[in-house]
């Protein structure tokens, strides 16, 4: 019986916001390009997850998001489905201006993992990744990111490091995602989100994602994401 209730809640869905677009049932609605179609079936990815199904309109709809899920729901493709699609939809600029997309993530083993999942999809469109944390040759990194990428995935510390070195800029950033975002608080990470969020256009898209929602979460959602839609998939705190 506890096995039927955890299966009723892996797909109780709840979404809120003003018009919010419907979910989608396969990834053949999200309108998504031949060559991002490819890379997904390449995956193995059939069919989307109930939180790719929730969020994926949504963020491709242009909306700000809080996303709750529990691990292994497959958040990471939620955001970075779409995150392909809008550097697509940039002009290509003559001079770098630094990444279109930037992603932080509390630790440098699932900067790794958000790294891998973002090359998968971005390889076929000659979008650039780089992901920067600790334990790392700072001064790699800075050759890395000066050659110039249009994503960049990275730990809040390190990422300052590297605003401050002028390694990158910021001028071209509009689509920024905070993901796991309890745990980035939980390690001292706040300051750090704060003057990064900051340092990008107000006008840009901005997700976050996060397993639980403590008030000083809600907070932070409450003071940098505009209008967000907030799509919950199954019993998340
Ligand atoms: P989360 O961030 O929610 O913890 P991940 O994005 O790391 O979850 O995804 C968990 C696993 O599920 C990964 O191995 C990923 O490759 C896989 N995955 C994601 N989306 C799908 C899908 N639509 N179909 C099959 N596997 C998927
Ligand atoms: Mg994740």
């Amino acid at each position: 019986e506890q096995d039927v209730a955890e299966y009723r809640n892996s797909l109780a869905i709840r979404v809120s916001g003003f018009e919010v677009p419907r979910p989608i049932k396969t990834f053949e609605d999200c309108g998504f390009s031949p060559e991002l179609m490819n890379a997904i079936a390449k995956q193995g990815y059939e069919k989307p997850t109930p939180i790719q199904c929730q969020a994926l309109p949504v963020v491709l709809s242009g909306r700000d998001v809080i996303g709750m899920a529990k691990t292994g729901s497959g958040k990471t493709a939620a955001f970075v489905l779409p995150m392909i699609v809008h550097i697509m939809d940039q002009p290509e600029l003559e001079k770098e201006e630094g990444p279109i997309g930037v992603i932080c993530a509390p630790t440098r083993e699932l900067a790794h993992q958000i790294y891998l999942e973002a090359k998968k999809f971005s390889k076929s469109h000659g979008i650039r990744v780089s992901a920067v944390y600790g334990g790392m040759s700072k001064l790699d990194q800075f050759k890395e990111l000066k050659a110039g990428c249009e994503i960049v995935i990275a730990t809040p510390g390190r990422l300052i490091d590297m605003l401050k070195m002028k390694a990158l800029n910021m001028l071209r950033a509009t689509y920024l995602v905070l993901d796991e975002a309890d745990r980035m608080f939980d390690l001292g990470f706040e300051p750090q989100i704060r003057s990064i969020v900051g340092q990008i256009r107000p006008d840009r898209q901005t997700l976050l994602f996060s397993a639980t929602m403590p008030r000083k979460i809600e907070k932070l959602a409450r003071e940098i994401l505009t209008d967000p839609v907030r799509v919950t998939v199954g019993e998340v705190g």
